[in-house]
């Protein structure tokens, strides 16, 4: 197997529940353990944006109870934030050249999302954090994810996940069924499977993005799913 990517630009989706250990928030070996995948994935010489959620520290939904959705999917937003400059400083520590850009403007830690600025450096082999989801509320980082993987023209979305694809029921409830190798977006839909969020598989779906739903934690995988190996569920 050659040791080049088989795509030129590729958008890798990464949740925040990843970056989280036992506890909620940011677990260091977790973030290590990223880093040094997104480290390999980068020597193939693949262009990298990665979409960062925000899970691990804040959902908007879940205090919808307490608060106005609005203002609790911003603290979603800020969440992805602070994942992004966590997992900045972790590639940077292992010569990866960064930059973050947010959709909601914090300029004093952060580049503001330009999409021409975002291509430059993706051109100069920077890896670009796309933080802040959207910028709007009542979306995801999954819409994130399949937005910017169209607007920078990545051949692929990776959707980095806990479990190694898609299966037909879901995996958490401890009966999982089959697992697809390969499934199409209106399937997804039609049979109601849980990986991703209506929205942004209508996106991908529309506009024939493809993506590859694989597990994170286990070693080597996304440089497996960059060389073409066939890992995990792709979706087209
Ligand atoms: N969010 C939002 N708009 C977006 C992206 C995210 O309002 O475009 C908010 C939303 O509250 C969400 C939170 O940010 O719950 C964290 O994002 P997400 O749940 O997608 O993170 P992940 O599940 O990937 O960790």
């Amino acid at each position: 197997m050659s040791k080049k990517s088989v795509y030129k630009r590729a958008l890798l989706k990464i949740s925040g529940e990843a970056l989280s250990g036992p506890n909620r928030g940011i677990d260091f070996d977790s973030l290590s353990l990223i880093a040094d995948e997104i480290l390999e994935a980068h020597k193939l010489g693949v262009e990298l944006g990665i979409v960062i959620g925000g899970g691990n520290i804040f959902r908007g939904a879940s205090a919808e109870k307490w608060m106005d959705r609005v203002s609790s999917d911003y603290m979603g937003m800020l969440a992805t934030c602070i994942n992004a400059l966590a997992l900045q400083e972790a590639l940077e520590k292992r010569n990866i050249m960064t930059r973050v850009q947010t959709a909601i403007q914090i300029s004093e830690i952060a580049e503001p999302y330009i999409r021409r600025r975002a291509l430059r450096h993706l051109d100069k082999g920077r890896v670009v954090i796309f933080a802040g989801g959207t910028g709007n509320p009542y979306f995801t980082t999954d819409t994130t994810a399949a937005l910017r993987a169209m607007e920078i023209s990545a051949e692929i979305v990776l959707k980095a996940t806990q479990v190694d694809g898609v299966y037909e029921q879901d995996p958490a409830t401890g009966n999982g069924g089959k697992r697809f190798d390969e499934i199409k977006y209106i399937e997804v839909l039609d049979k109601g499977l849980k990986l991703l969020d209506s929205t942004s598989i209508s996106l991908c779906m529309d506009n024939k993005m493809p993506l590859i739903a694989f597990e994170l934690k286990k070693k080597g995988n996304i440089v497996r799913v960059l060389q073409g190996e066939k890992v995990g569920t792709k979706i087209q």
